[in-house]
């Protein structure tokens, strides 16, 4: 298997991908809670899984994966012991400063694939920022690349990444299953996305969390209804997809 993975590569190796027109694929997560039942990695996890499948999938150009940014913006999970927050201009920091090395070692093109849904927003700055070093560059998160089928494959979760639900649990029983603690939590105490997303404008804006008001274990979503099937469904599409999104974005800046 081809290594993609940018810590992995000698020196000689990065030069080449450079010289072949590389993309770089730039995982962002966040160390916060996920509920009594997921590891503190788990959005860092799920994105640096499908970066690199995806990463695997690309040949012509090739592309490589960054080392990940593990941290993100989760100040409301600082109410549950583990979570580590970024200030917003520290993670924008981080993804100027690797850019502006990949620029100087000849990379055109970076895809920032987020999976912490609290950065959406910052990751959409950080891509205006590294345009400033040269770079063509997007930010997506890896949710938003399933569309409509987010919501058939995890239902439980109404078309919604949630926080640590179906979609995030069924993910983890899938790629990290030993971190995954069981009995899977019930619907006490976490919030029922399925009502939420009926509201009118529910799919409108992005409000932050508010654990203590909507979600007092933590938990968007039917993490019950989490299956390690459905986690492999949605990551091995979302690198699919990942892969034609970038595919695109090459020839559109090239
Ligand atoms: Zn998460």
């Amino acid at each position: 298997m081809t290594e993609v993975r940018w810590g992995k590569l000698r020196r000689d190796e990065i030069g080449a991908a450079a010289a072949a027109g590389a993309t770089l694929l730039l995982p962002t997560g966040a160390v916060e809670q996920h509920g009594p039942h997921l590891p503190l990695d788990t959005d860092i996890v799920d994105a640096n899984a499908v970066a690199e499948r995806a990463a695997r999938l690309l040949t012509d150009p090739p592309a490589l994966v960054l080392p990940p940014i593990w941290w993100g913006l989760s100040p409301y999970w600082l109410s549950f012991p583990g979570t580590l927050t970024l200030r917003p201009e520290t993670m924008l920091a981080l993804v100027s400063d690797i850019g502006a090395s990949a620029a100087h070692h000849g990379f055109q093109r970076v895809a920032i694939v987020n999976g912490h849904g609290g950065n959406a927003g910052l990751v959409g700055v950080a891509a205006t920022q590294l345009a400033e070093h040269g770079l063509r560059a997007v930010a997506l998160s890896y949710w938003d690349l399933l569309g409509e089928d987010l919501g058939r494959i995890a239902p439980g979760d109404a078309g919604h990444i949630g926080h640590a639900g179906q979609t995030e649990t069924s993910i983890q029983l899938y790629l990290q299953p030993e971190r995954v603690r069981e009995p899977l939590p019930g619907p006490e105490g976490c919030a029922d996305l399925t009502a939420r997303m009926a509201e009118p404008f529910a799919r409108v804006g992005y409000a932050p969390p508010d654990p203590a008001r909507e979600a007092p274990l933590g938990v968007y979503g039917a993490a019950a209804a989490a299956r390690p099937e459905i986690g492999k469904e949605l990551i091995a599409l979302a690198a699919e997809r990942l892969a034609e999104f970038i595919r695109r974005f090459v020839a559109a800046s090239t």
